[in-house]
């Protein structure tokens, strides 16, 4: 694991001297020509990238921005030379990338910082993958430090200190080799609301005020806001395969004010494309885009949704009369609009409810639901689940099994082929809470199985 993330790092922020002229604003510094990416699937090569042609020029921070799944990490690892493409062309500044990107520095969402290494040494380590000699790695580590207000904390371990600080380090070490191209996946996705939003201002400021060499950022996101806050530029990726849906200039100068009528009318229509809102962007891969009979577990992925929240946005809909915009709801919820997009993608993917217009509209079936009484809902929510092809999955393998039950790394495997492993563990997670409370089946956590709830599949005693 450790050795791993090392190996990571090293080829995340490995560049090689000296470095290349300082770019003037406009200038491409990276390029993505008809960008494809598959991996190796059991039903064959499974496309997560398609078609993808992007430039990111000097001057610029770029934000691609997607829901999970979307395939923004895979982008980010291939315009970083992490891994190679599967068809077409990624160059930097006219070179195509044949290894590591020589000019990027990455910051991960999970910070990756080496635990036995002090904030000092782990902001050097960048610098050792390239061979600076010691004197020299330890003034630029201090430098990086102070940048990022981390003065004070040189000698700290990471346990030590709090998630901002520990992505300071995060940001720190990818500073510190100077990059062309300063690359975040998701960096502040894994803290508190007030810290990201102080790290997101800071950042913000010290790119304004060109204190550091770096020409431009990519800054990976699934958080609307993030991203028309922080970017010049947003595109949007559809899912499976990853497709440009919608480029969006921002042009909003910074600092920006969230509650200017512009800003907050991009969100509005970023949000429109992001939920297949604006006509022309429907897109294969949503799941009312895929008819019924083709959805394969692989092509329609269960939303991260419980049971209680998507019955509690039903609700809410009924209440106002099976109509409501969503941005407006998200607004008296006082959520961030990307909280309720995978309740939404739930409704729809259940047959409760369908977006029409600008509105979230319940459907027959879903006001049914939303109106019955708790054994009837679940009546209505297993026939909904049993169409969605992971719980469908789960509920037939174990119908076909004479003893009703079957170990959850069963599906497990069959779900790596498409998923990483995180995503396995929510696509089972969710499937687990839709299939118990549909009385489809029952999951036991010590052994790790999944067994046909009785209610009534499992045929009865004979006597
Ligand atoms: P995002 O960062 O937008 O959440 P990812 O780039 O991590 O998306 O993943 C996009 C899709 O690619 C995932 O849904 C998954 O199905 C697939 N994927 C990612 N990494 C692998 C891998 N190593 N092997 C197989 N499939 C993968
Ligand atoms: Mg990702």
């Amino acid at each position: 694991m450790a050795l791993k993330t090392l190996r990571k790092l090293r080829a995340a922020t490995t560049t090689t001297t000296p470095k290349p002229p300082r770019a003037a604003d406009g200038d491409v510094l990276l390029e993505t020509v008809s960008l494809t990416k598959t991996y190796a699937g059991a039903d064959g090569e499974l496309p997560v990238l398609a078609g993808i042609d992007l430039q990111i020029r000097a001057g610029e921070v770029v934000a691609p921005l997607g829901k999970s799944g979307s395939g923004k990490s895979t982008l980010l690892r291939c315009l970083a030379g992490l891994i190679p493409a599967s068809s077409g062309t990624i160059s930097y500044r006219d070179q195509p990338l044949t290894g590591a990107n020589p000019g990027s520095a990455m910051v991960f969402q999970t910070f990756a910082l080496l635990p036995w290494l002090t904030v000092q040494q782990n902001v050097e380590l960048g610098l050792e993958a390239q061979g600076v000699p010691a004197d020299r790695r330890a003034e630029a580590a201090v430098q990086a430090i102070d940048l990022i207000g981390l003065d004070g904390f040189e000698s700290a371990y990471p346990k030590e200190l709090s998630g901002g600080m520990r992505q300071r380090v995060g940001f720190a070490r990818a500073l510190v080799v100077e990059p062309d191209v300063l690359m975040m996946d998701e960096p502040f996705s894994a803290l508190d609301v007030l810290t990201a939003e102080n790290l997101r201002g800071e950042l913000m400021e010290l790119w304004e005020s060109g204190q550091f060499p770096t020409r431009a950022i990519v800054l990976v996101t699934h958080n609307i806001e993030e991203a028309v806050l922080m970017a010049d530029r947003i595109v949007v990726l559809g899912s499976r395969p990853g497709t440009i849906k919608a480029t969006f200039e921002v042009g909003l100068e910074r600092p920006r004010d969230r509650n200017a009528p512009a800003f907050e009318d991009l969100i509005d229509r970023v949000y429109r494309v992001m939920t297949g809102r604006a006509k022309e962007t429907r897109i294969p891969g949503r799941p009312d885009g895929i008819e019924l009979d083709k959805r394969t577990t692989a092509n329609t992925p269960l939303p991260v949704a419980s049971v209680d929240g998507l019955s509690g946005l039903a609700e809410m809909v009924a209440h106002r009369d099976g109509r409501c915009d969503l941005a407006d709801l998200a607004d008296d919820l006082g959520l961030e609009i990307d909280d309720v997009l995978p309740l939404v993608d739930a409704l729809e993917l259940l047959g409760f409810a369908k977006i029409s217009d600008d509105d979230l509209l319940l459907t027959e079936r879903g006001t049914a639901y939303a109106g019955a009484d708790v054994q009837d809902s679940k009546t209505i929510f297993s026939e909904a689940a049993l169409g969605t092809p992971l719980v469908k999955l789960i509920t037939t393998s174990l119908r076909q099994n004479a003893e009703g039950t079957l170990r959850a790394g069963f599906f497990r495997d069959l779900l790596a082929h498409h998923y990483t492993s995180e995503q396995v563990t929510q696509q089972l997670e969710t499937a687990t809470d839709w299939g118990r409370y549909a009385e489809l089946y029952a999951y036991d956590a010590d052994p790790q199985e999944y067994r046909l709830d009785n209610g009534g599949v499992t045929p009865a005693p004979q006597s």
